[in-house]
């Protein structure tokens, strides 16, 4: 089969730290153009603008489109309106309307939308999930606190309103919840804290329920100095399962039952080839929808102004 000729759009720090080496390592895509104002490719053609890559360009098949969330609806208009297969980052847009835009867009014309979720594929997720369908959670406990000073240096776009702050390290821990508990799960409180310089939240607390009343809450905090965390903890009848490592460790009662070589980007284009070729989308707005919760339910504190 040939492969599925590609090209990036926002080649920045994920694209260089994971797009490019998976795309490389998957014979499945050939990478033939870039669309960036400043970023380009060694050896790849490069456009600055996608109308200019896309006008150019017209073998393109598929497009990866990985600029900040709130630059990427008209990209993605652009793309499927041309009859292209578009890959989008996580979180998969601004608003959960535009989203349900391009999903109705792709459908019209029959090309593939995927809304990528890379924390779902680290390597202990389905692991924890195939546990969880065997047991009764009594609790489960969210907590993925890091340093946005190392993690997000100066990344302005961050802090803008629709960049979501502290949700968009959040909002992979809400695609691993949503992909491994047997039951949609909503929130029912939640605290949003903002520096008083920023449009976006600097930590988060929720609760969370669903239909049998599960006891699940959430804390996201970007102020975390020293050890990160990214751990779901749940209490069971079957023992104590810790999910860590941001999915990539298992523990079940303090036995490492589980843990692998990371994989997620490799799996993400592993996933986009497939609904290519089978001719679908894959769009879970779940992750996104909980965060428009939270801000729709969230009560609002000011805290101390955050500088980088
Ligand atoms: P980034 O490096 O700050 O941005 C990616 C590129 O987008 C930039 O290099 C820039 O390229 C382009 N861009 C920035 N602002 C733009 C604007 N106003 N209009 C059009 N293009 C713009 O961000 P990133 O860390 O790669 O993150 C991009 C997406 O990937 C986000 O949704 C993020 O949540 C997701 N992601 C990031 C990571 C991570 O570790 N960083 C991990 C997983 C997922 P040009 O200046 O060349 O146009």
């Amino acid at each position: 089969m040939s492969p599925i000729k590609l090209a990036i759009v926002g080649v920045g720090k994920i694209v260089r730290d994971q797009h490019l080496p998976s795309i490389a390592n998957n014979a499945d895509f050939e990478l033939i153009a870039t669309a960036s104002r400043h970023g380009t490719v060694d050896g790849i053609p490069a456009f600055t603008t996608i109308k200019a890559m896309l006008d150019a360009v017209p073998e393109i098949d598929a497009v990866s489109l990985c600029m900040p969330p709130q630059y990427r609806y008209e990209a993605a208009y652009k793309a499927l309106s041309a009859g292209k297969h578009v890959f989008l980052e996580k979180p998969p847009g601004a608003t959960l309307s535009e989203v349900a835009d391009l999903e109705n867009l792709a459908k019209s014309k029959g090309v593939s939308l995927f809304a990528s979720w890379h924390s779902r594929y680290a390597p202990a997720v389905e692991a924890a999930r195939e546990f969880l369908a065997g047991t009764t959670i009594r609790s489960m406990r969210v907590i993925w606190k890091e340093d946005v000073r190392h993690w997000h240096p100066n990344q302005e776009w961050i802090w803008q309103a629709g960049g979501l702050g502290v949700f968009d390290p959040g909002i992979n821990a809400l695609s691993i919840v949503t992909h491994i508990l047997p039951r949609p799960v909503f929130i029912t409180a939640a605290t949003l804290e903002f520096p008083e310089n920023r449009d976006a939240p600097i930590a988060a607390s929720m609760t969370f329920s669903d239909a049998k009343g599960l006891d699940l809450a959430a804390e996201f905090d970007w102020r975390q100095t020293g050890k990160q965390s990214w751990d779901i903890v749940a209490k069971t009848d079957a023992g104590e399962m810790v999910l860590s490592e941001g999915g990539a460790k298992l523990s079940i009662d303090g036995k490492l039952v589980h843990e692998e070589p990371e994989q997620e980007y490799p799996m993400l284009y592993r996933r986009f080839a497939e609904i290519i070729r089978a001719g679908r989308s894959d769009v879970d707005l779940a992750p996104l929808r909980h965060v428009a919760d939270a801000f729709m339910l969230g009560r609002r504190k000011f805290v101390d102004s955050f500088y980088d």
